[in-house]
C-alpha cells in the first residue's frame, strides 16, 4: 500500500459533473489499496472572479483581506468533493490550509510555506479517511490566512507530499504530461515519460503552463516524486524525478522557447573596471530582470555590451540605457524587441560533445541568423528574430529526432 497525494486543478473540478468524476477517480485509488490525500484548486474561473470583485472595490486592496477573499474558492471545492465522496460511501473529511496548520510567512498574496503539522492528517489516514485539503492557502504565525500565489495549489500538494513522505505526488491537469516542446508549434512533439527536476526548471517557459515552477523547486529540494497526468484520460503522464532514476537518457529532452524577449546594446563604452556595474546597476535598481549578458572583447579601449530583458520592460530599460550611455560617453545604443529565445535542454549534454555545432548547423541550414548565444551545463540558448521562432524550433526538434522515443 502506498500513500499518494493527488492534486486536481481548476478545470478538473470546474463543474459538479467533474467533481463527481474526481470522486470516482479517488474511489478507484482507494480500491487499488492506496491511502490518499487530495488537494484541490478553486473551480475554474473562480479565483479570477474573486480577484475581479476585490478590484471592483479598490485598485490596491489590502493584501490581508485579499487573501481572506481569494482563499474561499478552494473552500467551496473541498466541501463539494467531500460530499461527492460521502455519497459514494467513502469516508472523507475536508480541511482548509489553516486547519491543517500549513504555516507560511506573512507575505500575503505570495506567501511561502514554512512548516506543516501533519498529525491531524495522519490520524485521519490511519482511520481510513480520504483527506481533502484546500490548495493555495495557509496561515501565518499570527493566524492570518495567506495565499501562495497563482497556481499555488501545486505547491500545497508537493509540500503535503513532502511532509507526509508520500510515495508520489500526482498533479492531475488538462494536459497528459510534459512534452518535448509545445505541440502547437511542433505537431510531432512527444510526451516525455520522464524528465529531471533540473530539466523541468530549465524548461520553465513551457513547463510553467503545466506546473507552478515553485512546486518543481520544492519537490526537487525535498525529494518528492512528482508526476503530471491528465484528469480526463488514463495514461502514465510524465514523471519528474532525479537523474539516477530516469529510464530514458536522451541527450536532449526538450526545446523551450520564450517569445517575450528584448535586447539592448550599448556600443563603444570605455573598456575599464566598473562599466558593467554602471550599466546594469540602474537596470537592477529599476527592478528589471536581466537574462543574457554578453560583452565583447575590447578593442581600441572600448567595448560593446549587450543584454536581454523581458519585453514588458523594454521601454523602461531603453530609457535608462540611453541616459547611462550619455554619462559613459558611449558611441551608440541599439535595441530590438522583435526577438525570441530558443533553448535546447538536456542533462545528457554534460557528457556529449558537438551538441552546439549540430544546433548551429541546423539553424544555418534554415538561413536563421543567431543574434546571441548563451550556454549552461544543461542548456544552450540562442536569440533569433521573432519571425524564425516556429521554423527554428521545428528544425531543432527534427535534427535531434525528439519525435522518437530514445532507445533505452
Ligand atoms: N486557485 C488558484 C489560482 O487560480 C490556485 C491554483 O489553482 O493553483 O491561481
Ligand atoms: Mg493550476
Amino acid at each position: 500500500m502506498a500513500l499518494v497525494v493527488q492534486k486536481f486543478g481548476g478545470t478538473s473540478v470546474g463543474s459538479i459533473e467533474r467533481i463527481e468524476q474526481v470522486a470516482e477517480k479517488l474511489i478507484a485509488t482507494r480500491k487499488a489499496g492506496h491511502d490518499v490525500v487530495v488537494v484541490v484548486s478553486a473551480m475554474s474561473g473562480e479565483t479570477n472572479r474573486l480577484i475581479e470583485l476585490a478590484h471592483a472595490i479598490s485598485e490596491h486592496p489590502d493584501p490581508r483581506e485579499y487573501d481572506v477573499l481569494v482563499s474561499t474558492g478552494e473552500q467551496v471545492t473541498i466541501a463539494l468533493l467531500s460530499m461527492a465522496l460521502h455519497k459514494r460511501g467513502c469516508d472523507a473529511v475536508s480541511y482548509t490550509g489553516s486547519q491543517v496548520h500549513i504555516l507560511t510567512d506573512s507575505a500575503h498574496t505570495k506567501a511561502r510555506i514554512l512548516d506543516i503539522d501533519d498529525s491531524r492528517l495522519r490520524r485521519d489516514l490511519d482511520n481510513g479517511r480520504v483527506v481533502v485539503v484546500a490548495g493555495f492557502q495557509g496561515r501565518d504565525e499570527h493566524g492570518n490566512i495567506t495565499t501562495l500565489g497563482r497556481g499555488g495549489s501545486d505547491t500545497t500538494a508537493v509540500a503535503l507530499a513532502a511532509a507526509l513522505k508520500a510515495d508520489e505526488c500526482q498533479i492531475f491537469t488538462d494536459v497528459d504530461g510534459v512534452y518535448t516542446t509545445d505541440p502547437r508549434v511542433v505537431q510531432t512533439a512527444r510526451r516525455l515519460d520522464c524528465i529531471t527536476f533540473e530539466e523541468m526548471l530549465e524548461m520553465a517557459s513551457l513547463g510553467s503552463k503545466v506546473l507552478q515552477i515553485r512546486a518543481v523547486e520544492f519537490a526537487g529540494k525535498y525529494n518528492v516524486r512528482l508526476r503530471v497526468l491528465s484528469s480526463f484520460e488514463d495514461g502514465p503522464g510524465t514523471l519528474i524525478t532525479f537523474e539516477e532514476e530516469t529510464m530514458e537518457n536522451p541527450v536532449i529532452s526538450g526545446i523551450a522557447f520564450n517569445r517575450d524577449e528584448a535586447k539592448l546594446t550599448i556600443l563603444g563604452v570605455p573598456d575599464q573596471p566598473g562599466v558593467a556595474y554602471q550599466i546594469l546597476g540602474p537596470i537592477g535598481e529599476a527592478n528589471i530582470e536581466v537574462d543574457m549578458i554578453i560583452q565583447n572583447v575590447g578593442a581600441d579601449d572600448t567595448t560593446d555590451f549587450t543584454f536581454t530583458v523581458h519585453r514588458n520592460d523594454f521601454d523602461k530599460a531603453l530609457a535608462i540605457l540611453t541616459r547611462v550611455s550619455g554619462e559613459l560617453g558611449a558611441r551608440e545604443v541599439t535595441a530590438d524587441n522583435a526577438i525570441v529565445k530558443i533553448s535546447l535542454v538536456g542533462v545528457g549534454m554534460r557528457s556529449h560533445a558537438g551538441i552546439a555545432s549540430t544546433m548551429f548547423e541546423a539553424l544555418a541550414k534554415e538561413g536563421i541568423n543567431i543574434r546571441m548565444i548563451a550556454t549552461s551545463e544543461i542548456k544552450i540558448s540562442v536569440v533569433v528574430d521573432e519571425k524564425y521562432l516556429e521554423l527554428g524550433v521545428r528544425a531543432l526538434h527534427d535534427v535531434f529526432k525528439l519525435e522518437q522515443s530514445p532507445v533505452v
